[in-house]
């Protein structure tokens, strides 16, 4: 990763604008380009991603607000930080391009020496975040263990599991409506949002050999080694509670005006039966989605094996 040229995705309608853009830039980047927002999104979340998308607002078939929500809303391409390209130049339109999750905005007509320098300062931080992420067991969002780490203590407890045998129970959670939370209130706001739900799991789990992980998104899930289902439901009523607790408005919820999760609950035990992990993981999350199937902000738990 390290040594490959960075790439930058031009999204812009406009054949000169481009032009500007991709002569000033291609001698220390490798430049693609796109002229409409399909196009863009689909270049985003291929399999290698632009590490930067310059993004023009005015655009005919979506506009790049459109085009920016979009791609903010997918983890796919979450993380590609977007820098917005525009005549527009009034504080609306930049505080608005912001709250939706661009990273910076520049003006038309360009100052290149400017926009040079703004873009090396955007890249070099991606090029950190994209380094720290790969060693880092934490998420970086949210301070609590990442799905690496996760997978790698699911893994050593199938061991142990398989060694000197014992119980391991499973919580997957999800954030109900967080779309909706995302599109009205704004990524910012969203973000802000799963920090405090994150630190409002931490607080319930205590335990020294618990894991609580950022599984996806708007996902988590908790590794509860030496523990039956009675106590796994336990720490899942408690985890309900306490991000009930926070009170977070969220006016377009069908469930509830308050931010709520829906969690899944198993467990195995290795007296019982041969189950690798992996199923069990797999039997958590359907009863996650059997929770949010009855109508969310509940707790489901698979069925036995
Ligand atoms: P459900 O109740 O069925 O879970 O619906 P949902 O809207 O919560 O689920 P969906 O999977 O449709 O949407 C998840 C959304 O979570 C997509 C995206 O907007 C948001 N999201 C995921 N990761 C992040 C993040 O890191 N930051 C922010 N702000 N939003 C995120
Ligand atoms: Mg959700
Ligand atoms: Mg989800």
């Amino acid at each position: 990763m390290s040594h490959d040229q960075q790439t930058i995705l031009i999204v812009d309608d406009i054949a000169s604008d481009i032009q500007m853009l991709a002569n000033a830039l291609q001698d220390d980047y490798r430049i693609i380009v796109a002229t409409q927002g399909w196009q863009a999104i689909q270049m985003a979340s291929s399999e290698c991603p632009p590490d930067l998308i310059l993004l023009d607002i005015m655009m005919p078939d979506m506009d790049g607000y459109s085009i920016c929500k979009q791609l903010k809303s997918d983890p796919k391409t979450m993380g590609i930080p977007v820098v917005f390209v525009t005549a527009l130049q009034n504080n609306e339109d930049q505080e608005r391009g912001l709250n939706i999750g661009a990273v910076d905005y520049i003006i038309k007509p360009f100052h290149l020496p400017i926009v040079k320098a703004r873009l090396r300062n955007h890249m070099l931080l991606k090029m950190k975040t994209d380094q720290l992420e790969e060693l880092s067991h934490l998420d970086g969002l949210t301070g609590i263990a990442n799905r690496r780490h996760f997978d790698e203590v699911l893994s050593k407890e199938q061991s142990r599991l398989q060694r000197s045998g014992g119980t391991l129970s499973l919580i997957m959670l999800d954030i109900d409506f967080f779309k909706p939370f995302n599109d009205n209130y704004g990524h910012g706001t969203g973000d802000e949002c799963l920090t405090q739900v994150a630190r409002a799991l931490s607080r319930v789990v205590k335990r020294p050999t618990d894991l609580l992980a950022r599984y996806g998104g708007e996902e988590f899930a908790v590794i509860l080694p030496d523990t039956d289902l009675e106590g796994a439901m336990l720490v899942a009523k408690s985890l309900h509670a306490e991000v009930n607790r926070l009170a977070i408005p969220h006016a377009y919820s069908k469930v509830f005006g308050f931010i709520t999760i829906s969690l899944g609950v198993a467990n195995l035990s290795s007296a019982k039966t041969k189950e690798p992990v992996y199923k069990l993981l797999k039997r958590a999350d359907d009863a996650l989605y059997k929770a949010k199937e009855l109508g969310r902000n509940r707790i489901c738990v698979a069925e036995k094996i």
